[in-house]
């Protein structure tokens, strides 16, 4: 069995010790010293996985076309520099999920240009970071992505995000999270866009240890193998010639009925 072929792209601002970046955020580094596409990484490795990361600053942004072109499901961790991802890159990635390519969109990746652009909405939803106790209730657990997750789990610690969030209504909702604040949100939505599967998981905050947890690494872990591709391929609207032995009825039969 060939393995999934996985491209985790971060955005790489808050977390790495290397630039200078305004993004920086020193206890992001103190939690993830090697960035949140490593600690992803190794928290969903397996046999059935050939796992690559990618970054903003790599050249063409860690997303040229030989790394797309050869990925079966696309990690996005996206937050304050999405501005800077180009229109080109985007049109590549979107290209592909409409080809096969499964996309799991994590936490502020919500905001990113792909998931506006596959979700063809604004994607705003409200937010407020105190740190408060999130509680994620499972609410499909027959689903593919929910499997080996209890009836519920929580977060001690998290960003808030709250409803109303502003995405299509023919997402599969599996996810469904209440935080101490009092506020809801649909935090795990599954989509089908093309022949591409696309699922938004909202945990994920930079200054929390979110991917370390074993219930979102879980669900992440799921999410790929959901999300990897059953087929690619392109479409294309091929003029067609009818399966039946008929006769065309154009233009003659057309003209001489008006004028009869
Ligand atoms: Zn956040």
């Amino acid at each position: 069995m060939s393995k999934i072929r996985v491209t985790i792209w971060n955005e790489f601002r808050h977390e790495n010790l290397s630039r200078n970046h305004q993004y920086y955020h020193q206890e992001t580094v103190d939690l993830y010293p090697k960035g949140f596409h490593q600690a992803i990484a190794d928290g969903i490795r397996a046999d059935d996985l050939d796992i690559r990361c990618a970054w903003l600053d790599q050249p063409e942004q860690g997303l040229g076309e030989e790394v797309v072109n050869n990925t079966d499901v696309m990690l996005w961790w996206g937050h304050m520099a999405d501005e800077e991802v180009r229109d080109e890159i985007v049109k590549r990635v979107h290209s592909r999920v409409l080809d096969g390519m499964g996309l799991i969109v994590l936490h502020s990746g919500a905001n990113s240009k792909i998931f506006g652009c596959l979700m063809g909405s604004s994607c705003t939803y409200r937010w407020r970071d105190i740190a408060e106790r999130e509680r994620f209730w499972n609410i499909a657990p027959s689903h593919p992505i929910a499997q080996g997750v209890g009836e519920h789990f929580e977060l001690q610690n998290s960003e808030m995000y709250g409803e109303p969030f502003d995405i299509p209504d023919d997402g599969k909702v599996i996810f469904m999270s209440w935080f101490e604040g009092g506020d809801v949100f649909r935090s795990g939505v599954a989509f089908e866009r093309g022949n591409g599967k696309i699922f938004y998981f909202s945990p994920g905050h930079e200054t929390y240890p979110v991917f370390y947890d074993k219930n979102v690494l879980k669900i992440i872990g799921n999410a790929v193998r959901w999300a990897k591709p059953q087929i690619f391929a392109k479409h294309s609207r091929p003029k067609r010639a009818p399966l039946e032995d008929i006769p065309s009825r154009k233009p003659e039969a057309i003209t001489s009925r008006i004028e009869s």
